[in-house]
């Protein structure tokens, strides 16, 4: 079946507007989400180096703050939908400074989405999980993970805050689309699937003795390998 390994902060959770709540609560300020046009958060805002490490400490230091993130407009119907078409894994960077980061994150996904656990993957090495296609908002997180695997589909998740960074392969904010993007890997899949099913059928009876007894024989894994590689 084909596998969706998908981002979760800013893909399927409001984890900007989160941590604007935090920021703007602190320091009177009123930000939204359209000041945030950069990956780093207080640069974009202007907040000066020799204080960025206090506004970090409040997100580390806000109780289950990944268990409080809205859901981001649209991502409900769209996992189901996803669902509905392929195995989804949720692939997430931990916040590693706060104590209750993961067992937050998959309570959220829980309630929100209702995946177990086991589709939760916390890593920040994205590229070492395999599936067909990837989604992620950090642009070079899809960079490394397209290098990493070639033949499949790395789609990053559009937002303010990375259309501005080079990126040359698929790129959309909507789900209709990648629900599209999906679906079209999927056919093709299938399509592959049938090849293959055809051309080992055709080799193997090319080769099948009359008795109608398969003995292993290196001239049908020859034959095959050649013709699917073809
Ligand atoms: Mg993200």
């Amino acid at each position: 079946m084909t596998r969706v390994l998908i981002d979760c902060d800013g893909v399927l959770s409001a984890f900007t507007e989160g941590w604007l709540r935090l920021i703007n609560a602190a320091r009177g300020t009123s930000f939204t989400p359209a000041d945030v046009t950069g990956w780093d958060i207080c640069a974009s805002i202007g907040i000066p180096e020799d204080e960025r490490g206090a506004v970090k400490r409040l997100l580390a230091e806000c109780p289950r703050f990944a268990a409080r993130l809205d859901v981001l407009p649209g991502a409900l119907d769209g996992v189901r939908r996803l669902q509905e078409l392929a195995e989804v894994y949720v692939v997430t960077s931990p916040w590693n400074s706060h104590p209750t980061w993961t067992h937050d994150r998959e309570d959220w996904l829980r309630q929100h989405f209702n995946l177990p656990h086991s589709r939760v993957i916390h890593t920040s090495a994205k590229h070492v999980c395999v599936g067909d296609v990837f989604v992620d908002d950090k642009t070079s997180m899809c960079v490394t993970w397209a290098e990493a695997h070639p033949s499949g589909v790395a789609v990053r998740w559009e937002t303010p805050y990375n259309r501005r960074d080079t990126w040359a392969g698929l790129s959309t904010g909507s789900w209709d689309e990648l629900i599209k993007i999906v679906s079209a890997r999927a056919d093709d899949a299938r399509s592959e699937q049938e090849r293959i099913k055809r051309v080992v059928k055709e080799v193997c009876a090319k080769y099948l003795s009359d008795e109608g007894i398969y003995g292993y024989d290196n001239r049908i894994a020859t034959e095959a390998a050649e013709r699917l590689t073809k």
